[in-house]
């Protein structure tokens, strides 16, 4: 995927994929968009591998399963879609039209709903954060040190998902964010609920069995929608 580009737009819906992605960018020197949007909120920078620091300088560990809000359990308000889009266009041109000193050399989170435009200064961390990927080029993700196993559960039409970092889950918090699919269910052991067609059973560890599809990417896509990563 990498070698033979120019440059990676980021258009997907989660983390697992994007250091991924930042992994490969930096393997390969390619220029990369980050994008990211949740509820009215969007987030975007610009990484030219070596030249700006990359998606683990800022974010080292992705958020795990679980803690942070999904589109689904929070959903997306599209105008800042459009905006978030809009800029990683921009951003593409300049690069693609040999201009990659016009880039964008900040992280910047617009809240569309708030009316905020924040511009965080990220250039200082080129080289000075022990960055495993840029700096130790450490591709622990394409070499599938971090992210989720899956296993096909024969005959019962379920997959079980676990992920390669354990972390404790906290049910109470997963809960409220995912009541306004419905009826959720918890005790110290599991936590049980159904989303598309399929019924989720939820591990503290992060492990996952999603019971309703044989489909691994297709459980890894509900995964990630509904319960994070
Ligand atoms: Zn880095």
């Amino acid at each position: 995927m990498g070698e033979g580009s120019d440059l990676i737009l980021d258009g997907t819906d989660n983390f697992e994929i994007r250091y991924l992605i930042n992994d490969i960018a930096v393997k390969y020197n390619k220029p990369w968009v980050y994008g990211g949007v949740i509820g009215s909120n969007g987030m975007t920078m610009t990484i030219i591998p070596n030249q700006t620091p990359c998606l683990r300088c800022v974010f080292e560990a992705a958020p795990s399963p679980g803690s942070a809000d999904t589109c689904e359990t929070a959903g997306v308000l599209g105008p800042v879609v459009n905006i978030i889009a809009s800029m990683q266009a921009t951003e593409a041109i300049k690069i693609l039209s040999g201009k990659p000193e016009t880039i964008n050399k900040e992280l910047v989170q617009i809240d569309v709903w708030e009316n905020t435009y924040r511009r965080v200064k990220i250039a200082p961390l080129l080289g000075k954060v022990d960055c495993p990927c840029c700096k130790h080029r450490k591709f622990e993700w394409i070499d599938g040190e971090f992210g989720s196993q899956t296993t096909s559960l024969c005959g019962r039409n379920a997959v079980q998902i676990s992920n390669r970092t354990p972390n404790k889950l906290k049910f109470e918090d997963m809960a409220a964010q995912l009541k306004t699919l419905g009826d959720v269910s918890f005790n110290k052991f599991m936590l049980k609920f159904n989303a598309e067609d399929c019924e989720f059973t939820v591990f503290p560890d992060g492990r996952a069995i999603i019971k309703g599809t044989s489909d691994i990417d297709r459980a890894k896509t509900l995964y990630a929608r509904y319960i994070g990563h």
